[in-house]
């Protein structure tokens, strides 16, 4: 006799969708956490005023329906992000003011980067995102990174240095980490890059009222006893019978454990990829765990008395393509009304790994002379700064999600979805469409939960 029908391991938003899909149809399940909260990469802080802001997953935008469509499920509203006004650009020590596309280049180099982004566009229409591997073509665009193919495509500095910048602002990793093929893909499954980059009409366009994470939480309360906390799972085991789940609890020192019929494995792969599997898991699966590390990402939130900014005529959308400027992606994520100002920006990839190695207050000085530069003296003087480096969390270990490098995709991609045995495998990184986002999240549960649906009882 199993306890439950399924066990799902992971709280974040694929998780739970699973589990809410399948107790809609009627399924028994336990959902096993191992934070003492749920949500994941959408954790809810506050700022010292009260202010709730987002430390992990924030923007939704169109086409992503899957997300939209839970949130307004459940009872939640959004507001449209802050987009008035001029974004900066910061090159060679100028902070350069601009409305166009430009990305207040030189004309040479924006002219470059517009030819650039076209044949990147042009490129990613032509990926499989169901099954990148079949894409015409995969074997050589997985051959090299997209790093290789900047060097290869243009010799303008700042259009090399401008891709450099805006792939750690999507992935939390540096250019020669990832594959083409991978770029092309992601770009492909969030519809387009356009579409990724913008504020208005894309990925950035909205912001959920209170934060992200109430998506899960709302998920959590409906479900109730069926989420269990502080659950660390340790080892699934299966056999032609069904699945065995073990996990640690800090609250006994002997491993529980739930039995089910099936298990849903709803983590990063990497964590996947450190729970034991008993048979273990076929080589091209395992390998898939070993091929997917995630990014590295320190998110910040300002909070200032006023959004001054706005009163100078700017966003607070900056990109700094200066090396010096560790912080070098800014937006405004000021409360819908803007009762004080808020500032939300990053260090990614190669920046967050350094980073990462000084003190709070080394960052905080790091992220403060950055806002200096950008904004005038005013961005001197937050009255709180908040920071969550997603690297050092235990249950997360990287964000914004995993990523595949050259030859991995073509290699191990078959392996990313694919159910083995009774487990089925969920979370952000194993969506075709907004592969990454929290969109891709809620599809990738309910695509576990309709696999399990499919088999017959
Ligand atoms: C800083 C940051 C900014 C982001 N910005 C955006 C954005 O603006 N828009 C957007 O759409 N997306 C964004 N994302 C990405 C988005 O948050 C994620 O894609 C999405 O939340 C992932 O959901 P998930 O359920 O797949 O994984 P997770 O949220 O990682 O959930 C996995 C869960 O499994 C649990 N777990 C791990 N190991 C175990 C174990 N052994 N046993 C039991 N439980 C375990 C974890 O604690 C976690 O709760 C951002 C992420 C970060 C970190």
């Amino acid at each position: 006799m199993h306890e439950v029908d399924v066990v799902v391991v992971g709280a974040g938003l694929a998780g739970l969708s699973a589990a809410r899909r399948l107790v809609a149809a009627g399924r028994t399940v336990t959902v096993l956490e191992a934070r003492d909260r749920v949500a994941g990469r959408t954790h809810g802080g506050f700022l010292g005023n009260g202010t709730p802001v987002e430390l992990g997953g924030q923007w939704v935008g169109p086409t992503q329906d899957a997300v939209l469509g839970l949130i307004d499920e459940l009872g939640l509203e959004t507001f449209p992000s802050f987009d008035e006004g001029q974004y900066l650009t910061v090159l060679d020590g100028k902070v350069i003011p601009y409305t166009d596309e430009s990305y207040g280049l030189p004309p040479r180099s924006a002219a470059e980067v517009a030819r650039l982004w076209t044949e990147l566009e042009t490129r990613a229409a032509t990926v499989a995102v169901e099954a990148p591997w079949e894409t015409e073509g995969a074997e050589g665009l997985d051959r090299g990174t997209l790093d290789s193919w900047l060097v290869e495509h243009t010799e303008d500095d700042v259009a090399r240095r401008f891709f450099r910048r805006i792939v750690p602002s999507l992935f939390s990793a540096e250019t020669p980490e990832l594959s083409l093929l991978h770029f092309l893909f992601y770009v492909k499954s969030g519809t387009s890059l356009t579409a990724l980059m913008t504020t208005t009409g894309g990925a950035q366009e909205s912001r959920v009222v209170g934060g992200t994470h109430r998506i899960a939480e709302r998920m959590a309360a409906e479900l109730g006893d069926r989420v269990r906390l502080n659950a660390v799972v340790r080892t699934v085991r299966q056999d032609e019978s069904g699945v065995v789940v073990e996990y640690e609890s800090d609250s006994v020192t002997a491993r529980r454990a739930v039995t089910a019929r099936h298990a849903v494995v709803a983590v990063p792969q990497t964590l996947a990829g450190r729970i034991r599997y008993v048979p273990p898991l076929p080589a091209l699966r395992d390998g898939l765990t070993q091929q997917m590390p995630a990014g590295s990402v320190i998110k910040f939130q300002i909070g200032y008395d006023t959004p001054f900014w706005r009163e100078e005529g700017l966003n607070g959308l900056v990109l700094s393509l200066d090396p010096g400027d560790a912080f070098d992606v800014v937006l405004d994520n000021s409360p819908q009304d803007a009762s004080c100002g808020v500032l939300v920006g990053f260090f990614e990839g190669a920046h967050a790994r350094r980073a990462g190695l000084l003190s709070a207050e080394e960052r905080r000085q790091l992220v403060l002379s950055s806002l200096v530069k950008y904004f005038g003296p005013k961005a001197a003087h937050p009255f709180d700064v908040v920071e969550l480096d997603w690297s050092a969390e235990e249950f997360t270990r990287g964000c914004y999600g995993g990523r595949l490098a050259a030859g991995a995709w073509t290699q191990y991609g078959a392996a990313l979805s694919a159910p083995v045995g009774r487990i089925h495998w969920a979370g952000a990184e194993t969506a075709a469409i907004w592969n990454g986002y929290m969109d891709g999240a809620v599809r990738s549960g309910h695509r576990a939960a309709t696999e399990i649906l499919d088999k017959p009882a």
